[in-house]
């Protein structure tokens, strides 16, 4: 097939017939990517956002659970995208567009009905031991696929392809393809901008972290080049750079004139002040116990993975690195393994106040002053910690549970303390506390069920029934989860403790 480019259509069809081959028109597909259109322009990303548009709606979101919901998304996430988003990068109007399509299908919004984001996207995509629910972000996502194709732009120099583009784009001393931003097609300017780090907290996460591994150090700039722990001595010793006489010196030749504190290696346009002598024999410690491999030759590493080559994943890890945050604390019982998802989706909304209690529905104005009263008529107002915790009518299914338990003490009332207080109960072995948290969890479910019932359906279960429930429940998590577990229901039933010990 003949395609032209900035010719006209008259003439494309009279060689096509003279090559006697059909004539097509851009952009067309190949090997499913269109070739030939502007991935600036946001029709070209249409075909892909109403392909994850339709994944998504075929799903009837009103019958999956949070927990559905998420792994649903993830995985479309992951697999839908991909292949667009490692070849082009993407403008910041379509991304907004993709999460907004995701995170209104997380929060359970079909077609018709627009639900409360309660936790906002940003949030949902941290890590999950930084308080998130640990989606991948689209842009950063973005940035380590392409910075995939910059690193084989180093490491893979001298394959054709890279002749290619050095022949088009110029190469720099050293002979690698130049890198400059605003030239070429979109593809390579996309390329450059990634490069380039601009609008990322760190701008230099390509070219810190794609350093020289010297062999016989031939083919690396002294100067310019990042063969050292400390980065580029160019940048390290920018002062020292710029008097240098000898900038584009490889390694192998600065070590043979010597590049000790009198070596014939550092030659200087002007003779050096006393501070800039001090600069120097800086650069020498640093430079000291440096020793060539002569039998290797010079190659790119990849820091941050141990296979030394450029890894997708580890490039995202490091964009989306963040120092943490004070969820830290509650992650070991944020995410318990013998619990449903959507379970633990809902104690994670706990932690952060972002389920839809009373009070957080009057703050966002779904309700009203005199509708914000605790459903069971307790007389008070709601919120998590009333509701869970101190309410005088679910605090009597917590009296049960410890009764049950045959324990007694009395629980903390703030949700940190309740929640450190319950889980070491049996002890402080992690086995303990992760058995014990499983009770927590099932209690703060069941409670919330019934609150929920009660305002929707009209229920008006007493503490005894919800604490059946509560030994039901657990008694098919923990059977789901621990081989050891071998007591029927009736026995769970009777001796909690005596079968939690013996799990333990
Ligand atoms: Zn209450």
């Amino acid at each position: 097939m003949l395609f032209g480019v900035n010719v006209n259509n008259s003439w494309l069809h009279e060689a096509a017939s003279v090559m006697r081959c059909k004539h097509g028109c851009l952009p067309f597909l190949y090997l499913g990517l269109p070739i030939g259109g502007d991935s600036r322009r946001i029709q070209f990303w249409k075909p892909l956002l109403d392909k994850i548009h339709k994944r998504l709606s075929v799903w009837k979101c009103k019958n999956l659970s949070f927990g559905g919901r998420l792994v649903l998304l993830k995985s479309v996430l992951s697999s839908i995208p991909v292949y667009f988003l490692s070849f082009f990068k993407a403008p910041s109007g379509i991304i907004s567009s993709l999460e907004s399509i995701l995170c209104h299908f997380f929060w359970g919004g079909c077609e018709a009905n627009n639900k409360i984001s309660w936790v906002k996207w940003e949030s949902i995509c941290l890590p999950r031991e930084n308080g998130g629910l640990g989606v991948r972000r689209v842009k950063d996502f973005n940035y380590a696929l392409l910075g995939k194709w910059v690193w084989r732009c180093f490491a893979e120099g001298d394959s054709l392809w890279c002749q290619l583009l050095k022949a088009k784009y110029g190469q720099d001393s050293a002979g690698r393809v130049r890198f400059s931003e605003g030239v070429g097609s979109s593809w390579w300017r996309a390329l450059n901008f990634v490069w380039s780090g601009r609008g990322l907290i760190d701008p230099r996460w390509l070219s810190d972290n794609i350093v020289r591994k010297i062999g016989d150090g031939r083919s690396t700039a002294f100067w310019a080049d990042s063969w050292l722990e400390v980065g580029p001595l160019a940048r390290v010793f920018g002062r020292l750079y710029d008097l240098a006489d000898n900038k584009h010196i490889s390694v192998a030749d600065m070590f043979q004139a010597g590049w000790a504190l009198n070596g014939n290696g550092w030659k200087w346009r002007r003779r050096l002040f006393v501070w800039e002598e001090e600069l120097v024999a800086q650069c020498v410690g640093v430079l000291a116990n440096f020793v060539l491999q002569g039998d290797a030759t010079d190659r790119w590493v990849w820091n941050l993975h141990p296979s030394q080559s450029y890894s997708v994943r580890s490039a995202y890890s490091y964009l989306t690195a963040s120092d943490g945050s004070s969820m830290e604390d509650f992650a070991s019982f944020l995410w318990v393994k013998s619990v449903p998802l959507k379970v633990n989706i809902f104690i994670w909304r706990i932690f952060l106040n972002r389920l839809p209690t009373k009070d957080n529905l009057l703050r966002r104005g779904v309700i009203e002053v005199h509708q914000e009263l605790c459903s069971t008529n307790c007389g008070k107002a709601e919120d998590a910690v009333h509701l869970f915790i101190q309410c005088d009518v679910y605090s009597q299914v917590w009296h049960l549970v410890l009764n049950w338990l045959g324990l007694s003490t009395a629980l903390h009332v703030s949700l940190g303390g309740h929640t450190e207080q319950f889980a070491g109960l049996g002890g402080n072995s992690k086995t303990s506390r992760n058995l014990f948290t499983i009770i927590w969890v099932s209690v703060l479910f069941v409670i919330w069920k019934d609150r929920n019932d009660r305002i929707f359906q009209m229920g008006n279960d007493s503490g005894v029934t919800l604490l059946e429930r509560i030994k039901l429940q657990t008694y098919w998590w923990l059977k789901s989860h621990y081989v050891l577990f071998v007591f029927d229901y009736p026995f769970w039933r009777l001796n909690p403790l005596f079968c939690l010990q013996a799990i333990m």
